[in-house]
Order: C-alpha cells, then structure tokens, then sequence
C-alpha cells in the first residue's frame, strides 16, 4: 500500500482536477492522496468527495511558499482545517498578492513589446493562487513562444526580465500557521532547494517532518533524507509534485509513499483531522 501526498490541481498550477486526480489514483491502484496546491486549499472540498467515490482515504494539504535567511522554501501542509479563521485570511492574502504579480509581471512583458493582457492569464489560470506556469501558458497560447521552457528560459526564470519576486512568509510563522490550523508542518523537496543548513532551525521552529521521497530525488538523496529525518526525529512524506502530464504521462503515483510512513504521520496528526 502507496499514497502520494504531494498533488496540484487546477486550483493553483496543475492541470488536472481533483475528479481526474482522484481517478487516476484509484487506477494505479493508491491507499491515499493529498492535494499541495500552492497557496491555496479550495480543492479540497472536492477532492474529499472524489476520494470517497474512489476509495481512497484523502489528506486536506497546502504548498506555502516561505522563507529562512533570504531563501525560498515550501512548506507542505498536512491535516488542516481548511476553515481556520487565520489560514483562511492568510491564504487569501497569498493570493491577492500572486494576482498582483501577475498584472506586474503582464507590465514587463508589454514594457518588452510583448502585448500579452492581464484578463487573458486570469482568464486561462481561472483560479485564485495564479503563478508564472499560467503566465507561461498564456504566452504559448498567444503564440509569444512556442514552448513553457521558452516563456521560462527567456521571461519568467529568476532573474530574466519579467521575474517578479513572490511573496514569502516567514517560515516560523509558516510553521505556527499550520499548527494553529491543526495540522503537520513538512518541508518539501529538500532535494532540490539545497537548504540544509535551515533544517535545524527550521525543527527548533516546530518542524514536524521532511518530504523524502519526491519525484526529483534520486535513490541516494531519498536515503540522506531519510536518515537526516531520523537523525532529527522528523516524519518522513513523499508524493509526486504532480502537475499534470510529464513528458505525456501523468507524475501521479510516479512516487510511492510506502503506507507505514503515511500511518505514522496520520497517527502523529490531532484526533479530529486524522482521517479523511
Ligand atoms: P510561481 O509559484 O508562480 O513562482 O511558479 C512556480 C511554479 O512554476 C513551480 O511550482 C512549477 O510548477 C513551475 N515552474 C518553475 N520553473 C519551471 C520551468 N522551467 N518550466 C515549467 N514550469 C516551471
Ligand atoms: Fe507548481
Ligand atoms: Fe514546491
Ligand atoms: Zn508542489
């Protein structure tokens, strides 16, 4: 038995919804599933209903983007209670903010002599947590650019001419967010952001686990992760980081979290949150 708790829908920057997500679960034959949209948790309802037509137990989650030091990272949120007073203010003050970007990022372009609009990219992401990928796919759309490596590499990477800075929240805050809304803190992907050295005080902060097992570590970087993890007595998750197809198939279940790591952040999660 497998769950993948690392998947985006059509909330934030995936591109399935949770009805295909809970589908292609089913078919691949997984016990359980979260959803990690970025900034934003209103998949879930959905995604709870579709999981109870599959028979698949479901994990509420949200992907916050954070920062320690002056470096991003993405905080998983796991069990939440995606009716928080706080976390809903919250979240919905990430994505005031990534529309915003969203029009300033729209400027640079124009200012490039690109006339892409702002109502075009809302019009395709139809969704509140708006990112670079539907700015990317509009720009394909418009035919700007003949690929989403194309509008990244010559646009919207880090430090190319229409990047506009995210907003970030301060990890230990991240951290207490998630705990006030009843739910696990997990740093994600550690593999690929390189931030090790943030993961002692990001434990002191109240850290409760690390994503292990993700579609971008290798076999050796899973089992660093995993001793680290144990090493600070952290919960270990995994998923896919699934936002659609990949190479024309799609990443869910690509990642397969064994269940008894599932089961012990599951046991590890306050009472009323810790089935779904
Ligand atoms: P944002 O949250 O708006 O900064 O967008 C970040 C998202 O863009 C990531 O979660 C990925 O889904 C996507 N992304 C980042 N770099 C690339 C790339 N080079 N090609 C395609 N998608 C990318
Ligand atoms: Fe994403
Ligand atoms: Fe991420
Ligand atoms: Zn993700």
């Amino acid at each position: 038995m497998f769950a993948d708790l690392h998947l985006h829908t059509l909330f934030s920057d995936g591109t399935y919804t949770p009805d295909e997500l809970a589908g292609h679960a089913r078919r691949l034959g997984l016990a359980a599933v979260a959803i990690t949209d970025h900034d934003s948790m209103e998949g879930c309802d959905w995604m709870a209903s579709a999981c109870a037509q599959n028979g698949l137990e479901f994990v509420p989650g949200v992907e916050l983007t954070a920062e320690l030091d002056g470096y991003e990272l993405h905080l998983l949120g796991y069990f939440l209670d995606r009716h928080h007073p706080r976390l809903v203010r919250e979240l919905a003050r990430f994505q005031v903010v990534r529309q915003n970007r969203i029009r300033e990022m729209v400027a640079r372009l124009n200012q490039l002599q690109i006339p892409l609009q702002a109502d075009a990219v809302f019009a395709l992401a139809n969704c509140h947590a708006p990112g670079r990928p539907h700015v990317a796919r509009a720009l394909v759309q418009a035919g700007f650019v003949s690929c989403l490596d194309e509008a990244f590499d010559r646009f919207l990477k880090k430090h190319r001419p229409a990047w506009v800075p995210k907003f970030k929240l301060p990890a230990a805050d991240a951290v207490t967010l998630v705990h006030e809304a009843g739910g696990l803190a997990v740093m994600a992907h550690p593999g690929i952001n390189h931030i090790d050295h943030l993961i002692p005080p990001l434990v002191e902060a109240g850290l409760d686990g690390l994503e292990c097992f993700h579609a971008k570590h290798s076999t050796a970087t899973t089992e660093y992760y995993l001793l680290l993890a144990d090493a600070h007595r952290l919960l270990v998750t995994g998923g896919s980081d699934c936002h659609g197809l990949s190479k024309g198939k799609p990443l869910i279940g690509t990642v397969k979290l064994p269940y008894d790591y599932f089961a012990r952040l599951k046991a590890a999660a306050p009472p009323a949150r810790s089935t779904g």
